[in-house]
């Protein structure tokens, strides 16, 4: 572990896993999408044979898993071709989708090629609810269609649920959902604001109630289910006191490639001001890792500012979220508003009211369109 005074440690440890956003082309239009609000086009994509070369690169490093995820990544044609060089690479498949544009040939040419694993997100139990908050009419019926599929083709499956104020009320539902299909894991991810989520944080923030009920169930479902299904649950960070090691920390964990070639340490670090992210068209994987300056530049515990530098916690949350910080206080190097210890713990208070007199209306994901930053 380093101390204080120690330089970036380097050269780091492997990552454990590498996202490969192939598109940021989806049909669904989720209002909290993890894509950025500047979407990557079609024509600025990598092709297969690069994202072969990033895969061969990654294995060499040391990476044991690979994430095909979007975007939607079957919006992509090649992906039979892209999941094949990630095969011969050697990594564990992944393949994280909406489940709406599949069909059971395109499934079939998958797990003829290999494919380990897929992880389909639903956005709520009730249909119309579903298809409303996914803008995609019909969704919901497709994605359970697909998911019956992949439990045919013998893959397991996962079930990705995305939490917020509207559709909360249904975890229960939810978890019976992710029995019924035959999941033998679920993610129950409680919205992270930004980019599109900080922009409908309003219409998405859940009320305190909502939130220790969601914990109540979680934790009384892992009990009643143990042996059937494992629950992952990411927790919001407007209620807490302290925050979450985001991504493990920034380039400890987790790299994340964007469609359009760029190394990030988080999906969200791309709408960080003043970062040259490594273009991997032109800089190796391992080079981008181990010694480019974006992902050096919060890595480890000398950048830290008070009161994180003299932190107990320091080398367990690593400062929080740079991400989060960024959005929240216009500096992405202060302590993560979610602690208490913030000096702008407050402004998290301030969302919390905001949300308590707002709509339900959400500005949908766009391609092409920009909304304007959260105010
Ligand atoms: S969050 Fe929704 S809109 Fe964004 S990539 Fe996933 S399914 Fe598509
Ligand atoms: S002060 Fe910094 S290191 Fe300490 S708990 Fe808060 S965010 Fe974590």
């Amino acid at each position: 572990m380093s101390r204080l005074s120690d330089p970036p440690a380097a050269p780091m440890p492997a990552p454990l896993g590498l996202l490969a956003e192939l598109t940021h082309r989806c049909p669904l239009r989720c209002p909290y999408c993890s894509n950025p609000l500047e979407l990557v086009r079609a024509a600025q994509e990598l092709d297969a044979a690069t994202w072969g070369r990033i895969f061969a690169e990654a294995a060499e490093l040391g990476v044991l898993q690979v994430h095909l995820s979007g975007g939607e990544p079957m919006a992509r044609r090649d992906l039979p071709l892209i999941l094949r060089h990630a095969v011969q690479a050697g990594l564990y498949t992944n393949l994280i989708t909406s489940g709406v544009v599949a069909d059971a040939r395109r499934l079939a040419e998958l797990v003829e090629g290999g494919l380990d694993h897929v992880q389909l997100s639903v956005q709520d139990a009730l249909p119309g609810s579903a298809d409303r908050i996914g803008g995609y009419a019909g969704g919901h019926a497709r994605k359970l269609e697909f998911a019956r599929a992949v439990r045919a083709a013998g893959l397991p499956l996962t079930l990705n649920a995305v939490v917020h104020r509207q559709n909360l009320d249904r975890l229960p539902a939810l978890i019976d959902l992710a029995l019924e299909l035959g999941c033998g894991r679920m993610e129950v991810a409680h919205v992270q604001y930004y980019g599109w989520a900080l922009r409908n944080r309003a219409a998405l923030l859940p009320t305190r109630a909502q939130l220790d009920a969601a914990t109540a169930t979680v934790a009384e479902a892992r009990e009643r289910l143990r042996g059937r299904l494992v629950i992952d649950y990411v927790v919001p960070d407007y209620y807490a006191q302290r925050p979450k090691a985001c991504m493990g920390g920034w380039g400890r964990q987790a790299i994340v490639v964007s469609p359009a070639g760029r190394a990030l340490p988080c999906h969200a670090a791309e709408g960080l001001p003043g970062f040259t992210f490594p273009d991997l068209r032109h800089t190796s994987l391992r080079e981008a890792w181990e010694r480019s300056e974006a992902f050096t530049r919060f890595r480890g515990t000398g950048w830290m500012p008070e009161p994180c530098r003299s932190c107990d916690r320091r080398e367990q949350d690593w400062g929080g979220c740079r991400c989060q910080a960024f959005a929240l206080t216009g500096d992405a190097a202060a302590t993560d508003p979610a602690c208490a210890l913030s000096p702008q713990h407050h402004l998290l208070d301030l969302a919390v009211q905001e949300a308590a007199e707002a709509t339900d209306a959400f500005t949908w994901r766009e391609m092409g369109r920009s909304p304007a930053p959260a105010g």
